[in-house]
Order: structure tokens, then sequence, then C-alpha cells
């Protein structure tokens, strides 16, 4: 069940509903509802109304299964990252390698997204690749070359975790962690980065329904960590043609049922460099809060994914251009977003509204 209790309420009440759901041996969990009040997700049901509790705003018993990353929990969410907020209207850039291959060449990068408009900086240390003789990321190495990039830029990043046992480690160079499309099922990791303060970029596994890639992000929030962002970055479909497809279908349709900011990334989501562009706007039309883009100096000499990574110059010029897209779909979903013209065309186009017309004018 969901509790939701008011900015005034007194301590006592989420103490009292914390120490009743531990007595039962319910998992519970507070989180803050973005009106300065709490929502606390319970996995059982209380008996509130007997508990005489004040400051109780609202009970529900009945909820999703992703219970405490449900639009019912609270309002929408915005995740800071450094001092970049994800979810708050602007659109965020994430940008850099796949890997991080140096320190020079990290720092070289950096400055270059940074310049072409990108607000996080990305590359992977530890890296998931699909043959165990690919290169597997420079590990620690990478994540020192990764904290230089940062402190030379000023650029908030972000890096792949893909064992439990790294994530302490991982978690001290980075501002966010990510958990890579084939762990998204790892439930142990997904535990572990629950109990950590960091934020992290949950990527949507590539054969994982949108509620099962929900779920999973309720584990990461039910362990403690709230500051969850979600990645859509292609599913396998039938065309080897390509070698993900991007749904842009989850992006809307998460924003229905879930509070969590959520962004696209069109490198992997493609898995083609010439596609990047095209469907990074359609990214950013859907709805999404921000962009993940592969980007190198030299994409063709890249140790990894280079067929899908862009230049700096296509990255700037994707920022600029997404940035307009956004500012031109401002309001896109309001209700009173109407065409005037063919709203008064179809209030008198009804046979009722016409009927009502014909009357007013006899
Ligand atoms: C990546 O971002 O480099 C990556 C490995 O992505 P995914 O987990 O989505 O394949
Ligand atoms: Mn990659």
């Amino acid at each position: 069940m969901l509790i939701t209790i008011a900015p005034e309420a007194p301590p006592s009440t989420r103490t009292a509903i914390l120490a009743a759901a531990l007595e039962r041996g319910f998992q519970a969990q507070a989180m803050a509802n973005g009106r300065g009040g709490q929502v606390i997700g319970v996995a059982g049901s209380l008996p509130v109304e007997q508990m005489e509790l004040g400051g109780i705003v609202d009970v529900q018993a009945i909820h999703k299964p992703f219970m405490m990353a449900s639009i019912e929990a609270r309002d929408r969410s915005v995740v800071t990252v450094g001092d970049v907020a994800i979810g708050g209207g602007l659109p965020v850039f994430i940008a850099g390698p796949c890997s991080i291959e140096s320190k020079d060449d990290q720092i070289e990068i950096a400055r270059a997204v940074k310049a072409a408009g990108a607000n996080i900086l990305r590359g992977g240390a530890f890296k998931p690749r699909s043959s165990p003789y690919s290169f597997q990321g420079l590990g620690k190495e990478g994540l020192e070359a990764l904290a230089a990039a940062r402190e030379v830029t000023g650029l908030p990043v972000v890096t792949e975790v893909m064992e439990p046992e790294q994530v302490d480690l991982v978690a001290g160079y980075t501002d966010m962690l990510q958990i890579g499309s084939r762990n998204m099922a790892n439930f142990p990791l997904l535990k572990r980065v629950g109990r950590s303060t960091v934020p992290v970029l949950l990527k949507r596994g590539f054969a994982a329904t949108q509620e099962e890639f929900l779920m999973s992000a309720e584990y990461i929030m039910a362990g403690g960590n709230t500051n969850v962002v979600l990645c859509e970055r292609g599913i396998r479909a039938f065309d080897a043609a390509f070698r993900f497809s991007l749904d842009l279908n989850v992006v809307p349709s998460i924003k229905e049922v879930s509070h969590l900011p959520i962004i696209v990334d069109p490198s992997h989501g493609t898995g083609r460099r010439s596609l990047v562009a095209r469907m990074a706007m359609a990214g950013l039309a859907a709805g999404a809060d921000g962009l993940m883009i592969e980007v190198d100096a030299d994409p063709d000499h890249a140790l990894s994914d280079g067929y899908q990574t862009i230049t700096p110059v296509e990255m700037g010029r994707i920022h600029r251009r997404g940035m307009a897209l956004v500012e031109a779909l401002h309001g896109f979903d309001d209700a009173d977003d109407l065409v005037p013209d063919v709203a008064e065309a179809v209030r008198i186009t009804s046979i009722e509204d016409a009927a009502v017309e014909l009357e007013r004018i006899a």
C-alpha cells in the first residue's frame, strides 16, 4: 500500500508506520513526494485508519506492482546528477565514448562534447562485451581517467557498474551509476545499487517488457535509492538490418504510469551512426527527458561501438536542433493545447453540437 503523509505530520506518524510494517514482516520504504510530504510504500496491508495517526493525507491499498515507481506514488521525479537536473523540463545530453580509452583521450572528448552542448560525460571503464576476446575496458584506470575529465571540464560523469562487488569502487569515481541492458535483471546488482545514494541510470533490457523494466527500477527504489533515471536503448526485433530497434512507444507510455524520468539512447537503439541524429530527434519528440549518445573524436578507430558513434560536430547539431525541437513542442501534452480553427470546426460538425448550434441560430 501507498501511504502519503503531509509535510506538517509529526515524525511519530512515519515512525509508527515503519514500525508496524516491520512488526508484520512487510518491507517498507519512505520517499519524498515532491510536495514537501512523504510517501511510504508498504509491501502489505496495514490497518492505517485504526492506528489514529496525525497527518495522513492519502492511503492507496490498490496500486501497480511497481508501487514506488508508479505515477500514483508521487509528483514527477527530478533526479540531480552533480548540478544537472534530469526530468526538470530541459532535456539533458549525456555524451562520450562507448569505452574510455586513455586519460588524454577522455579529457579531449570531454572538452569537445561540452563545447557541443553535453551536460553529462559518459564512458565505460567496465564493459559488458558480447565476446570475451573483445576489449573489456580499462577498469580502475578508466575510472581515474573519467574523474580526471570531470576535474578538467566540470561535467558530472556516468559509468557502468557490472557487479555488486564493484559498486563501492565505481561510486567513488562517478556521479551516476549505469546499469547496462544486459544487467537490467541482475537482481543482486539492483539490490546493491539500491543501497547506494548515487543516482542510477537503468537501461532497459533489450528483451524486457515495460513492466519488467519498471520492476527493475522498483528493486532499486525498494532498497532506498529513489534517484533512478530510466533509459530506452532499443529492443531486439526481427529485422537483421538493425542491431536493435529503438522502442519509442515506451517513452510516452512510461510517462503515463511512472514518475521517473526517462531518456533515450539512439546509439545502441539503432546500432548505426547514420541513424543516430534522426532517432535522437524522435526520442526528444516522444517526450524523453534527455539523450545518451556515443560520441568520439575519431569514431572509426574507437575500441568499441565505433559504427554507432558520432563526432562532436554531429553531437553539436543534435543539441542545437534538439533544444529547438523541445521548445517547439513545449505544452504539447496540455489539455488546452488546441488548434482554435479545428476546435471550432469540430464543435459544429458533431451532430449534437450542430443541433444546438441550429437552435441557437433559430
Ligand atoms: C553502453 O552504454 O555502452 C552499453 C553497453 O549500453 P547497453 O547496456 O544499453 O548495451
Ligand atoms: Mn556502447
